[in-house]
């Protein structure tokens, strides 16, 4: 599938590696070129490790090189619910073990491979909740470890960020920062080349997978076939069942971008260009200003039929219209219009937490990342990679991550029902809350 997103438009120039076109061994045998994938692949690289990486499209195709470009701690799941599931301990490892993903990425910041990434630090979180304080008291609620690496934003400081008349307050979450994802991945690549070249194959489906006491035997589209001693399934929301019993327990979660026109200047009074903005709904909208001042919005979540273009173009402009009613005035076109949309696919497991680590004695997993996979991909890649090498055994904290069952056809209807309820008991926590404190 291709796609045509903003980042295609000045990315950085890349030559398409080969498919697989006769049968090869090796030691590692990874299973898909999105951030984990390919995370793995650079730690291997540098140990000089015999692996090779395929991908049955091209680099940047599916959701690590479409998706909003936001990076910033934690997990797709919150520290409570952490807390709650694995006790506080656990809770700040894998807090922790997120934040490591993010100093990754954020590393290759200034590397020469890693140009045109458009980097822009600081991400705002912004709370619909009706009134600053308890906004407020959930933020002083949080763990100091969470608080540590963000700070307080009241309505009256608001205005320097965002000017709607729906947010009430906000938490600046200063390690965060906002990029051009694909150039990442396309940088990342070029990396791994150079430290081990003819170890990328794209346009190489897997179509299945067989494990014995000696190899793992894995069969491409085209015939040829893969001899690995290990393999790694790092498929994101695009893997089928040719990866057998692991498609059963997670699902594909589409979600949708937006990008307009270019804005008049004046939209940076509205919107803040030096940060990158969500807000504190279960699937709420995430936004930046990028180049021309023109608007990146992701917007929803859908476990059923996404969106066509033409919906999607519809659902965007009314979000707009409903945040900053402003933007209306200062825009000549009447109605917004967009340069594109794009939607993309998010693997999620039940419990929200990746499946990392080894699954049965030659096959391991490094998917699930959901919708906050830009800094937790590569932080389980640095943990998977240790493992392979046998230089650790951190990966084991993804042992308390359970392989719970999608529910089949029933799983997708299920996501949409929790979602939509999800979105209710938004709503109610928006509205509810400040009345109680009245
Ligand atoms: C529109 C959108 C916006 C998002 N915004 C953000 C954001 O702002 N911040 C954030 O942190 N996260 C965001 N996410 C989530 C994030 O993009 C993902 O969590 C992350 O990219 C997952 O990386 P991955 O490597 O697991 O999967 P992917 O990037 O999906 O890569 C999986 C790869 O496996 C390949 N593959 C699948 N099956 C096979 C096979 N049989 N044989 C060979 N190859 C195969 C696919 O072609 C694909 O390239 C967003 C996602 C989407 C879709």
């Amino acid at each position: 599938m291709l796609h045509k997103t903003v980042y295609t438009e000045n990315n950085l120039k890349t030559v398409t590696c080969q498919a697989v076109v006769e049968n090869l061994e090796c030691d590692i045998a990874i299973i898909g070129g999105g951030l984990a994938g390919l995370s793995l692949a650079y730690h291997l690289a540098k140990h000089g490790k015999n692996f090779v990486l395929i991908d049955s499209q091209k680099i940047g195709d599916a959701a690590s090189g479409i998706n909003g470009g936001f990076c910033s701690p934690g997990w797709s799941v919150d520290f409570d619910t952490l807390y709650q599931e694995y006790g506080l301990e656990t809770a700040k490892d894998f807090y922790n073990i997120s934040l490591e993903g993010l100093r990754w990425v954020h590393s290759f910041k200034d590397n020469d491979t890693f140009k045109l990434m458009d980097f822009n630090t600081g991400i705002v979180n912004l709370s619909l909740l009706k009134s600053e304080e308890s906004a407020r008291k959930f933020f002083f609620k949080n763990n100091l470890i969470v608080r540590k690496e963000s700070q307080f934003i009241s309505k009256k400081s608001l205005k320097s960020y965002v000017n709607s008349p729906l947010y009430q307050s906000g938490i600046l979450v200063k390690s965060g920062f906002s990029f051009n994802p694909l150039n990442f991945l396309i940088g990342l690549k070029k990396e791994i080349q150079l430290k081990r070249s003819g170890v990328i194959f794209e346009n190489s489906k897997m179509i299945s997978f067989v494990e014995n006491n000696k190899t793992c035997q894995i069969t491409l589209a085209n015939g040829s076939l893969i001899q690995a001693q290990r393999l790694v399934i790092a498929t994101g929301g695009y893997g089928g069942d040719e990866i057998g019993y692991l498609r059963s327990r997670w699902l594909p979660i589409t979600t949708s971008i937006a990008v307009t026109k270019s804005l008049p200047e004046e939209v940076k009074e509205i919107i803040n260009p030096n940060f990158a903005f969500s807000d504190d709904r279960r699937a709420g909208n995430y936004f930046r200003l990028i180049s021309d001042n023109r608007l990146l919005w992701g917007r929803g979540i859908n476990a059923i039929k996404p969106p066509n273009p033409k919906e999607l173009k519809k659902l965007t402009q009314t979000d707009i219209k409903k945040f900053f009613p402003s933007l209306q005035d200062i825009n000549s076109y009447g109605t917004i219009p967009f340069d594109y949309v794009w939607s993309g696919k998010m693997a999620y497991s039940k419990s929200m937490m990746p499946y990392v680590g080894r699954f049965s004695p030659r096959t391991y997993m490094l998917t699930g990342f959901g919708g906050h996979g830009m800094n937790t991909a590569p932080a389980a890649a640095i943990l998977l990679a240790e493992c392979l090498l046998g230089l650790s055994d951190r990966v084991s904290i993804f042992k308390k991550v359970p392989l719970k069952w999608n529910g089949y056809k029933f799983g997708p209807i299920a996501a949409e029902v929790l979602y939509r309820l999800m979105t209710v008991k938004d709503f109610i926590n928006q509205n509810m809350l400040s009345i109680k404190e009245q």
